[in-house]
């Protein structure tokens, strides 16, 4: 009997790990698959003709009730969804099954709208093509971009307007795999939009990927691992998994336990561990935290001291929430912005004569 449920197990682990990494790497791998190499995925592909990043998270539901086991899984916590996971819930939806590219134009005020557009155009500005050969490329864009995401964040921390926008995120009191998608579309466009310029430097690999007859092969395979990693660990790093993968995720890769307490309430946390793929970044600006030794990252209290969302009751208080108090909290932390920032006008002086 044991063993039978030891092969389920990796049965059920290995199904869902493959069916992630074919959602999150349809592109990748139909470009291989064009040069005969994995055929398998057309099979795949063909079979699970659903959105592929529906797939890719039910792959992601999967693997983590695996790993933790239900009674700490996030289907569990769909069951009776508590008022922060039910507008996580909500904010999925808007990504998922709606037809989000025009309701997001709507909802970014056209912010989105103008980034489609000026991406057509950005190619020509891209700096890549000068590095030489492919895995030269690759390895610039990964670390630049990974750079320009992890000062992204800070700043959205630092300016009072864009924390307005991006405490939305932060305002989940548990985290479940669907925490991931917590953004409103004005905050996604804004995010796009601070790195939209300095990212069109250094845009894809312009040099075709080497032939599997090539020595540089070993790298193509290293930085496809390297992206199905992050294709995965985009979910888990806000999933009930405490793991912090030891040497790997206190010097190289983020992992859920680092994560997890960037989205504590404590303020000790609350400004650190910003990136959203490689250590280096904290440990290089001096914004790594770690859990003191004893502590379970799990009893952590996660949210925010001043919490404007998860009031609610229902579907139609969550809808509220994500349609009009996002925008609300947003339009009173700019204006108390600007009236700090804007120049006062002068004080009358007692006695003076009134007009
Ligand atoms: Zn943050
Ligand atoms: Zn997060």
């Amino acid at each position: 009997m044991r063993v039978l449920k030891a092969l389920c197990w990796i049965v059920g682990l290995l199904l869902a790990s493959a069916l992630t990494v074919v959602a999150a790497w349809h592109s990748q791998l139909q470009h291989l698959g064009t040069h005969g190499v994995i055929a398998l995925y057309f099979v795949l592909a063909a079979a699970l003709a659903i959105p592929a990043r529906f797939l890719s998270l039910a792959g992601a539901y999967l693997a983590e009730l695996l790993l933790v086991g239900w009674a700490r899984s996030s289907l569990r916590m769909l069951w009776k969804p508590s008022a922060s996971m039910r507008m996580d819930m909500v904010t999925v939806v808007m990504q998922l099954l709606l037809p989000q590219r025009h309701i997001g134009y709507a909802l970014s005020f056209g912010l989105l709208y103008l980034i489609d557009v000026g991406t057509r155009h950005l190619d020509q500005l891209s700096m890549t093509r000068l590095l030489p050969t492919w895995s030269l490329q690759v390895l610039c864009v990964i670390v630049f971009q990974s750079c320009l995401r992890y000062w992204m964040h800070r700043i959205e921390h630092a300016i009072p307007a864009l924390w307005a926008l991006h405490k939305f995120h932060h305002s989940a009191e548990s985290l479940s795999l669907l925490t991931s998608t917590r953004a409103t579309e004005l905050a996604r466009g804004i995010e796009i939009g601070l790195v939209f310029a300095p990212a069109a430097l250094l845009t894809n690999a312009t040099v075709p990927l080497p032939s599997m007859h090539s020595p540089w092969f070993a790298i193509a395979v290293v930085y496809f691992v390297y992206n199905t990693f992050f294709a995965v660990n985009g979910y888990f790093v806000h999933s009930n998994l405490s793991t912090d993968y030891g040497w790997i995720g206190r010097w190289l890769l983020v992992s859920p336990r680092m994560h997890r307490l960037h989205h504590a309430k404590s303020a000790s946390y609350h400004d650190k561990n910003f990136t959203f793929d490689l250590v280096l970044w904290d440990r290089l600006f001096g914004t790594y935290a770690a859990c003191p030794p004893g502590t379970d990252p799990m009893t952590i209290p996660l949210g925010l001291e001043d919490n404007p969302f998860n009031f609610h009751d229902g579907l139609g208080g969550a809808l509220r929430e994500y349609f009009f108090k996002t925008y609300r909290v947003f339009w009173q932390e700019l204006r108390k912005g600007l009236r700090a920032w804007l120049p006062r006008p002068p004080q009358a002086l007692p006695g003076s004569p009134s007009t």
